[in-house]
């Protein structure tokens, strides 16, 4: 039995198979369980993931039962940590870790649920964000193959409200946020609100989170369209990356996906951005538009990122897509009479982009939103 007691987060070796890692607050991060990795959302909701002998990833979300099982496990090498470890880290774990049973970790829950509406996604380098909903939902809502928002209308919280909510963000993470370096601006487009709107949430954000950078999605056309002085006001207040869900380069296949804008639009967009000294984030779906569409959707987003003043500052990411079975792009599919890509030929396309990227001097990474967690 080991035990790491580092500045931001507590880690526990009980033997070759097993490590745990804890926040500050005592309460689980990671449990890697003899081949399956664990890793517990701020809502106490319970992720694995596994591959075993070389084989696809596996991945799910426990049950709650599940959850506490895994949970009472993990409270048992506790106990034993307490138990065998030398006095000052035992010290650690008995102050900080043993309190936090199954039942009060589970309990979390509420404790998320009166903080935070429910974030649906993030970028993957921000997974290690302090979320701030500075808005809810997304203001266009109508991407047929996006599932993200649906049912919550778009609103802006006034500075009072976001005010409260930041302060109670801060309160439930505590000491967690030792190991969160950014803030992430939600929800779906929170940097489409005017100027005048933005600026006090910027204010609120840097009262409360201090020092911290601030990342948020964006589109390039709903809400309020900021000059190019807007955004490098917004980037001396803490604004550092902005993401784009970029989706093709085919400005065809966009049409089809029910998302307004072309690539030429988001290549001036684009310019904009870097002009004022804001980082971007693209992001691109790939097998969107199944076989029939591939090579073109591939030769064009390559075209348009070529456009692009993009530097190794940037991130291209590439999201293997993912269809839901009741979207409106599955029936628009079917009735195209386009074939989805399977999961070999949609990898072996991400890894081609990925190279093509990457000669054009920026950095191409993969998105997988099914291992998305906060
Ligand atoms: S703009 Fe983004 S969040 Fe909004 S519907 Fe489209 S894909 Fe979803």
């Amino acid at each position: 039995m080991r035990a790491e007691c580092r500045q931001a987060s507590t880690l526990l070796h009980p033997d070759a198979g097993h490590v745990l890692s804890f926040d500050r607050e005592g309460r689980l991060y990671t449990f890697y369980d003899d081949g399956i990795l664990y890793k517990r959302a701020l809502d106490s909701s319970l992720h694995w993931r596994r591959r075993e002998n070389g084989g696809p990833r596996e991945r799910g979300v426990l049950s709650r039962e599940e959850a506490r099982k895994v949970y009472q496990k993990v409270q048992h090498f506790v106990e034993r940590g307490v138990r065998e470890l030398d006095p000052d880290c035992s010290e650690r774990f008995r102050r900080e870790v043993l309190p936090w049973t199954p039942e009060r970790l589970l309990a979390e829950k509420e404790r998320f649920d009166a903080v935070y509406q429910p974030i649906a996604i993030l970028p993957p380098d921000q997974y290690f964000s302090v979320v701030v909903q500075a808005t809810e939902g997304c203001t266009w809502n109508k991407c047929t193959f996006c599932s993200f928002y649906q049912g919550r209308p778009f609103r802006a919280k006034t500075p009072e409200q976001l005010k409260e909510h930041a302060l109670a963000v801060r309160e439930f993470l505590g000491k967690q946020l030792l190991l969160r370096k950014s803030v992430f601006l939600g929800d779906g487009n929170a940097l489409a609100l005017s100027r005048s709107r933005l600026l006090p949430i910027f204010e609120v954000v840097r009262e409360v989170f201090p020092g911290y950078p601030i990342y948020s999605f964006v589109d390039l056309y709903t809400g309020e369209r900021h000059d190019p002085a807007d955004w490098g006001e917004l980037r001396q207040l803490g604004l550092k990356r902005v993401y784009v869900g970029m989706e093709t380069g085919l400005d065809e296949l966009l049409a089809f996906l029910n998302k307004p804008g072309s690539a030429a639009e988001l290549t001036e967009f684009v310019h904009e951005l870097k002009t004022a000294g804001v980082a971007v984030g693209l992001i691109v779906m790939v097998g969107v538009g199944g076989r029939e569409y591939a090579e073109r959707h591939a030769e064009a987003t390559i075209d348009a990122l070529a456009q692009m003043p993009l530097d190794d500052g940037d991130l291209v990411y590439l999201s293997p897509f993912v269809e839901h079975p009741e979207s409106q792009y599955a029936r628009d599919r079917q009735k195209a009479g386009l074939h989805p890509m399977n999961s070999e030929e949609v990898e072996a396309e991400l890894q081609r982009l990925a190279l093509q990227i990457r000669a054009l001097g920026t950095r191409a990474a993969r998105y997988d939103i099914r291992e998305f967690i906060y």
